[in-house]
């Protein structure tokens, strides 16, 4: 039942004690599909982080003077299972590392979303350690959610857009640059010609520097 802001509290932290314990056992099998080595590096990290995250909401729950079990966060089901669906799709390491990066944003941003409400409430009602425990782990969902972005930019994008260009030529004019570079090769062998290196930095960065 919800009568007032702390029944709204104890059951954002037990939704989210769901969510956390849903992910501890989804986490390990999207790090595993996960084909880049910082996108395993970032899941596996996490997945550290989030086993310290459920703590949390233990010692919340107890604080709260309720029980953490009980509730499915049904929005983390969901999310999960998109996840799950990507890891199943065929197709490009860099492609589905890339999709990949996509679903653990989503499950970024709704504990966010959760974190930081009950967060609120939680300071609302005076329940000043529960919103220390909770701002805590907002802290550590903000990180995770903006190293995925990084490594979105860095590395995976670059990469999936690169295999797009090579498997299709008909671009908009400056496919010119892309192609005799096997995507693996490093660029040491002969100066190329002025103009097409430069147009090739200009609009890209060298083989070398992708991963
Ligand atoms: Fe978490
Ligand atoms: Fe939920
Ligand atoms: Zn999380
Ligand atoms: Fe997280």
């Amino acid at each position: 039942m919800l009568n007032s802001l702390r029944d709204v509290l104890n059951d954002s932290v037990r939704d989210l004690y769901s969510a956390e314990t849903q992910l501890l056992k989804a986490l390990p099998r999207m790090a595993k599909a996960a084909n880049d080595a910082s996108l395993k590096e970032a899941l596996t990290a996490h997945l550290e982080e989030t086993r310290e995250q459920a703590a949390r909401l233990e010692k919340a729950a107890e604080l709260l003077g309720i029980k953490s079990k009980g509730k499915t966060c049904l929005a983390m089901k969901g999310l999960l299972e998109e996840g799950a669906e990507i890891m199943g799709e065929k197709g490009s390491p860099a492609a589905k590392d890339a999709a990949l990066i996509v679903a653990a944003q989503k499950v970024e941003h709704y504990e966010i979303a959760g974190y930081g409400a009950a967060r609120v409430f939680a300071t609302i009602l005076g329940e000043d350690e529960v919103a220390s425990l909770l701002s805590e782990t907002l802290g550590e969902e903000k990180a995770a959610d903006e190293k995925l972005t990084g490594i979105a930019e860095a590395t995976v994008n670059d990469e999936a857009d690169a295999e797009e260009l090579e498997s299709d030529e008909e671009d908009d004019g400056d496919a010119e640059e892309e192609t005799d570079e096997d995507e693996d090769e490093v660029e040491d062998e002969e100066e190329a010609p002025d103009v097409k290196k430069s147009a090739a930095k200009n609009s890209k960065k060298p083989a070398a520097q992708r991963r």
